[in-house]
């Protein structure tokens, strides 16, 4: 916390309130009947969390990724579906932000910073997400206008986001295949079909679907940057920021998970003591303690160098791969401590163990984040030879 200015400090402070008194009491009925929290995200709106990216000149409240990293740990201590409406919708503001045109900022930020406008990006397709090289969703030109063809799924908020930062192919002969790619900012229209939720595991109440976009006729100025075929860079600067916020949601989930076996250990008694004074409990608190820790150590650094106007994207995939292989061990401890109270829908540490496995398979599983690191290890090795 030390490096968040006291504006900053405040912030983290309004957040983890929301939290406590908004969030926890309730998240249990939203959760068990996978309802879209429209009033928390009201809510939400108000308190600015839809602008922590967005420049002030534009409505935002700007504020450094450290702080947004600890504002979404914090949505993600009450519940992690808050912080996953914020996420993608914080990159493609990034994005915008950052290489957008004058005309895309003015007509996106400020109504991004006031959440009236919600975004969501678009890289997974049926076929795969880990091979991005080998997408089949095109933008072809003609006249004008763009022509889109393909399909995305998994998309996160997609019923809800008046906004798509669509990675797609606007140069088919470009060899390799990304230096054909352009991240297209769509507004839903015709040509485009939002599927219904996508059943799954946890991250519930936000809805993940599959886009169809069959012949979406949107200008060629829609192109982020005005530029066609620089997609791919831009994208990877932005999954810096998404990976971080992925870490953060995965401090917060286990975090919530060491919070509630901290508290149950100590009240809950075993051959005539607190549970925790079993040498084997409490080894499992001090390492639930201490990667959770070291996660967000690891988060707030990789956040820093960012702000810093370093290259991160090791920094971010060793914190995204770390915090959330931590979060989902941390979890499953928590269950552990709680024994079969563990498993009951009574108590959140079952809700931890469905949410934490969504931290490693998104932005980017953590085996890619693993070949991600790797390849910088080596070539920062290199560089530092020549
Ligand atoms: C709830 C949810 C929400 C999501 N939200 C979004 C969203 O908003 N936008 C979006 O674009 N995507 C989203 N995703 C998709 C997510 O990013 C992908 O699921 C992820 O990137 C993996 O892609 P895949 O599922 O196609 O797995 P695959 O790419 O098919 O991979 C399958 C397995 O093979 C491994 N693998 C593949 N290639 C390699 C390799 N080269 N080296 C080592 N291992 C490899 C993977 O690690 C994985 O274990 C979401 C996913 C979920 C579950």
């Amino acid at each position: 916390m030390s490096s968040l200015t006291p504006d900053e400090q405040d912030m983290v402070r309004l957040v983890a309130d929301f939290v406590d008194e908004r969030v926890r009491p309730r998240v249990r009925e939203f959760e068990a009947d996978d309802i879209y929290p429209t009033e928390l995200i009201e809510e939400m709106k108000k308190l600015g969390f839809f602008g922590l990216l967005v420049p002030a000149e534009h409505g935002g409240v700007d504020v450094s990724t450290a702080c947004f990293a600890r504002v979404t740990e914090e949505l993600a201590r009450g519940w992690m579906s808050l912080a996953g409406a914020i996420g993608g919708h914080s990159v493609i503001s990034y994005l915008v932000r950052h290489f957008g045109t004058p005309q895309q900022q003015q007509d996106y930020l400020p109504r991004m910073a006031d959440g009236s406008l919600r975004a969501t990006m678009a890289l997974t397709e049926p076929s795969g997400g880990s091979d991005l090289q080998g997408m089949r969703t095109f933008a072809d030109a003609e006249g004008d206008d763009l022509l889109i063809t393909g399909s995305k799924t998994w998309i996160s908020n997609a019923q809800h986001a008046g906004l798509i930062g669509l990675l797609c192919i606007t140069d088919r002969s470009a060899k390799p295949a990304h230096r054909g790619m352009s991240v297209v900012l769509v507004e839903p229209g015709d040509g485009l079909t939002v599927s219904g939720k996508i059943p799954k595991l946890g991250y519930r109440g936000v809805e993940a679907c599959e886009l169809t976009f069959d012949k979406m006729r949107v200008p060629a100025t829609a192109v982020l940057g005005g530029t066609p075929h620089l997609g791919w860079g831009h994208m990877m600067r932005g999954l810096e920021v998404g990976r971080i916020q992925v870490a953060a949601r995965a401090v917060g989930v286990g975090q919530a998970a060491l919070d509630d076996a901290l508290s149950y250990a100590q009240t809950r008694e075993s051959f005539g003591k607190p549970i925790w004074k079993h040498q084997s409990v409490g080894n499992l608190l001090a390492e639930m303690g201490t990667k959770m820790r070291a996660a967000r150590l690891m988060t707030l650094d990789a956040a820093e160098r960012l702000d810093a106007g370093d290259r991160a994207d090791m920094e971010a995939g060793m914190a995204k791969l770390f915090a959330s292989e931590a979060a989902m061990q941390v979890a499953l401890d928590a269950v552990r401590v709680h024994g079969g109270y563990g498993y009951s829908k009574e108590y959140d540490v079952e809700r931890y163990f469905r949410d934490a496995p969504l931290m490693i398979v998104g932005e980017g599983t953590n085996e890619i984040q693993r070949n991600v690191i790797a390849a910088q290890l080596v070539a920062r090795d290199q560089k530092g030879k020549n």
